[in-house]
């Protein structure tokens, strides 16, 4: 099959692609991943058909108290794609872009990461439409609670458990096991992983999703000519994925050149300290970057000019949609391995992957998160946990078979590593799905 990149080269084309939101573009690319990979597998069009859509679909309203005594109304989704491989898994997120066809994006893209790394789940995704950066604490922890509350219908420790994402964290997951567990009147710290540890989280969760895609990085860099010492990596995110990404991938020696956050870019090309700049983040005002440039030798760049900076290896770990048609050609790395979800719209991947940049896909390159929540979630339902060499070790052998698994299964097929991971995913799924058969 012959992958012709689009053309987006007059203004119509580009009105078309604006009124689009990220959120309806990225569920597109996600469907798109899946019809391609169905294509190719000759998937039956019944299992196709049942794999397009999800399971369930869940939206809540949440009124809030604020602090001064108004209300607020807040809307939350959770999506559950497929529990045919087991019990739903996925994060949850808040952000002011949340939409449905967002969060369902998410819990596809979830569905097949689980599938690559051989995790007995299958795919969910929750969010609240919400800037968090508004609200109190107190008004958080309402927010979330309520969320908690409002989702508990269809939750779970063997049916669907929840984990951070954007803007959340074990703070986040305390307060939703906490309610969880006084609603149900028992302990169930399993309703959710990435909680802190006093309360039942694993030691090694915290790092799990950038210390997965720097070895993922690392692996894709040797695996295709590149050496690791000295190569020159941009990081765009420096939040719980980009951060600790850059803080392993300088640890090994590469040459961290760019990071950016919410603020914009930094970039100095001899080479950027990570643990300065986390530093910086933690003492300043906005806990971001902003103003770093003003201290250091670093030259501020913008999020787009960011993505173009000369460079071995970029790594996308902020948001979805930001490799588009709109900036595909400018890219000058020869690697991108996608630390966040969906960071590549269908089109941009096809110019990149015509212009033979290695694109390792968000399914298998973040997927170190998923693995020890996969690991805390174990570990809760046996009461008995593991030390961090033991979860570091059992990151690395899931990570590297994985890494194995897709690289030898797309050269032999002659397909890009997403389309591989792609098509190893949908057929373990449609497998699962077979075997089972369909009830009644
Ligand atoms: P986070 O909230 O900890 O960090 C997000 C970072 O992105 C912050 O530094 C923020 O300032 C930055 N950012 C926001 N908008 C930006 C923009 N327009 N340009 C540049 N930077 C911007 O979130 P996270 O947990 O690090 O998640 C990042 C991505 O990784 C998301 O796509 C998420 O779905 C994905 N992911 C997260 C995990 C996990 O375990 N946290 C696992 C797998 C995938």
């Amino acid at each position: 099959m012959t992958l012709a990149p689009p053309a987006l080269n007059d203004k119509a084309d580009i009105k078309a692609f604006t009124a689009e939101t990220p959120g309806t573009r990225m569920l597109r690319t996600a469907q798109n991943h899946l019809d391609e990979a169905a294509e190719r597998l000759q998937l039956n069009p019944n299992l196709h058909r049942i794999l397009r859509s999800c399971e369930r679909s869940l939206t809540v309203s949440l009124p809030i108290e604020t602090d001064d005594g108004d209300i607020e109304v807040y809307t939350g989704y959770r999506v559950q794609h497929t529990s045919v491989r087991g019990p739903c898994k996925g994060g949850i997120r808040y952000h002011a872009d949340v939409s449905i066809e967002e969060v369902t994006a998410l819990a596809q893209l979830m569905t097949w990461k689980c599938a690559v790394l051989e995790l007995p789940y299958g795919g969910a995704k929750g969010g609240i439409c919400v800037s968090p950066n508004t609200l109190s604490e107190n008004e958080l922890r309402r927010l979330t609670r309520r969320y908690t509350y409002a989702i508990m219908p269809i939750i779970g420790p063997k049916k669907d458990i929840p984990a951070p994402d954007v803007n959340t964290d074990e703070r986040t997951m305390a307060w939703m096991s906490d309610t969880y567990s006084m609603l149900m009147g028992q302990a169930s710290q399993e309703i959710v992983t990435g909680k802190p540890i006093i309360l039942g989280g694993s030691v090694g969760r915290a790092d799990a999703t950038g210390l997965g895609v720097a070895i993922i990085a690392e692996s894709t860099m040797k695996r295709y000519g590149t050496p690791v010492e000295g190569a020159t990596v941009v990081v765009q995110g420096f939040g719980k994925v980009g951060y600790w990404t850059a803080h392993y991938l300088a640890r090994d020696g590469c040459k961290i050149v760019a990071v950016s956050d919410v603020s914009g870019g930094y970039y100095n090309p001899n080479g950027l300290d990570m643990e300065a700049m986390f530093n910086y983040t933690k003492s300043a005002p906005s806990r971001t970057l902003e103003g770093y440039d003003a201290l250091t030798n670093a030259e501020k760049v913008t999020n787009e000019e960011l993505l173009t900076l000369p460079c071995d290896t970029l790594i996308p770990a902020a948001l979805e949609d930001q490799i588009t048609t709109l900036n595909a050609d400018g890219i000058q790395a020869k690697f991108i391995v996608e630390g966040a979800n969906g960071p590549t719209s269908a089109e941009a991947d096809k110019m990149l992957h015509a212009r033979g940049v290695i694109v390792t896909p968000d399914i298998l390159a973040n997927a170190g998160g998923v693995t020890v929540s996969y690991f805390e979630w174990v570990q809760g339902l046996q009461a008995f946990y593991w030390d961090v060499g033991e979860v570091q070790h059992k990151l690395r052998r899931f990570l590297d078979n994985a890494f194995l698994r897709v690289c030898d299964f797309s050269e032999r097929n002659n397909v890009s590593l997403r389309q591989g991971a792609f098509m190893l995913a949908v057929s373990q799924v449609a497998d699962a799905l077979e075997q089972r058969g369909i009830f009644p």
